[in-house]
């Protein structure tokens, strides 16, 4: 076939089905089209070889729109490409287009993006997660192959998970941040959303690697990860975190575990119940630190240098509040405010020091438990899909949902979300945690259980 083919299938997709889908914000199909031609009859010799990929639109893309969805960056056309995209484009990959998130990557159900709500393919009614919604529902409704999306606190794993797809959150430092627009930059990594395990491996494996603009890119061979898909797991030490299957989880998320677990064990893996003691104070860490990370990140969206800027302002002061007062969305003005106070003196010590202590008795917690075993197993989510429209009041209990994912940022740790059953009709992902930079064995398992 040729790589027009591909690109052909990928649009015609889109056609019949993002009416209701709607997970891309803007398409590249004119670019898309030749950089194909230019590619048909030729034979790649990497796997990725003309492959059509949609990207998250946080991630900046050289002359394609790039918005995070934000009236803020409505506008916006980057100069330049993130490392990621220039590896992808080194490979042939073919950029299809741009796809929805919550604005900023601050959400859990794509509801918070400025421009459109995107659905879950499997029921239209349901979101599809988020903040990488518009890469989990593309990618579950067979538009791309593939996407890239983003995890600060979960927005791989969690959408992944909804969408009854496979989303990996690298450790950080495997994948260079360079042009992805800054959330909370100690816990944001971008990864592959695939259909399948084999695709994330080959994905994550051409965009991992040291990068000169990402000083916290770490220097460390990228080894091959399709070599770790041998299917064998025997021996296999799987730590269980009570914390993980009690309050707040619901029945069918932890029978939907136990279940796996009962699959893992048939391969010849074992499993024990394990604690990690201080992950009830992962929540109140994570958006405490996020926010205060966000709030400094954000303070650059001034309507002097670039994105939106409010018109006939009457002097500095004013064209700073309008525009960010018209820019920006209530969500991230709320976690601006929010930040900015943590961030204040005299309440230094009190919140963001304390987030800070609370955060490595979290990572401590991991540490102890990666002594004695190979990974961590548990829901990706508490419960399935919401409905449109369910948590748009109700952020706080939205933020609560995130316990499972957000302590694998905060620790810097790799993680998985693969398919583990439906519950009425919707999805559910199992989580599978690895030490740092062993996302061989994340994939190891993840593919002898898919
Ligand atoms: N739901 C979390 C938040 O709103 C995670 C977001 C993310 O991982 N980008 O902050």
């Amino acid at each position: 076939i040729n790589v027009s083919d591909l690109v052909d299938e990928s649009y015609k997709r889109i056609n019949e089905v993002d009416g209701k889908v709607n997970a891309f914000l803007t398409l590249d199909e004119e670019n898309a089209r030749n950089k194909a031609k230019a590619l048909d009859g030729k034979v790649g010799d990497n796997p990725l070889f003309g492959i059509p990929a949609g990207i998250k639109d946080n991630i900046v893309t050289k002359n394609l729109i790039t918005t995070c969805a934000s009236k803020m960056l409505e506008n916006f056309d980057p100069i330049y490409d993130a490392t990621v995209m220039e590896k992808l484009n080194a490979e042939n990959v073919i950029t299809i287009g741009k796809l929805n998130m919550d604005e900023f990557a601050m959400g859990s159900t794509t509801e918070n993006s400025a421009f459109k709500v995107t659905r879950n393919p499997w029921n239209l009614d349901t979101v599809p997660g988020g903040s990488s919604g518009g890469s989990a529902a593309a990618v579950a409704s067979g538009q791309i192959p593939f996407a890239l999306g983003s995890d600060t606190g979960g927005s791989i794993r969690q959408p992944a998970a909804f969408c009854g797809v496979v989303g990996m959150k690298p450790t950080y430092g495997r994948v260079s941040r360079y042009g992805l627009v800054a959330f909370a930059s100690s816990l944001d990594q971008i990864g592959p959303i695939t259909r399948n395990v084999r695709d994330n491996a080959f994905v994550l494996q051409s965009i991992s690697g040291v990068d000169q603009h990402d000083s916290t890119t770490v220097n460390k061979d990228v080894p091959n990860y399709t070599d770790s898909l041998t299917g064998d797991i025997k021996g296999l030490k799987i730590a269980v975190p009570k914390e993980y299957l009690g309050q707040g989880v619901s029945e069918a998320s932890r029978q939907s575990v136990l279940d796996a677990l009962k699959v893992l064990e048939g391969l010849g893996a074992t499993w024990e119940e394990v604690s990690l003691p201080h992950s009830e104070y992962g929540v109140a860490t994570y958006y405490l630190l996020a926010s205060s990370e966000a709030s400094a990140n954000l303070a650059r969206f001034d309507g002097v240098r670039y994105g939106y800027r409010t018109p006939n302002p009457k002097n500095l002061m004013e064209l700073y509040k309008k525009t960010r007062s018209e820019g920006f969305g209530d969500e991230v003005k709320r976690r601006i405010m929010l930040g900015t106070y943590a961030l204040s003196s005299g309440f230094y010590d009190a919140y963001y020091k304390k987030a800070q202590q609370a955060r490595t008795l979290i990572k401590q917690d991991f540490d102890n438990i990666f002594e004695k075993y190979d990974v961590i197993v548990g829901p990706t989510t508490p419960t399935p899909a919401y409905k449109i429209g369910e948590m748009v009041d109700d952020q706080v209990t939205m933020y609560a949902r995130d316990l499972l994912t957000i302590p694998v940022n905060l620790a810097g740790l790799p993680g998985i979300s693969v398919p583990c059953g439906f519950t009425n009709g919707l999805p559910l992902g199992l989580q599978i945690i690895g030490k740092h930079f062993d996302e061989e064995t994340i994939y190891r398992v993840a593919h002898a259980f898919e």
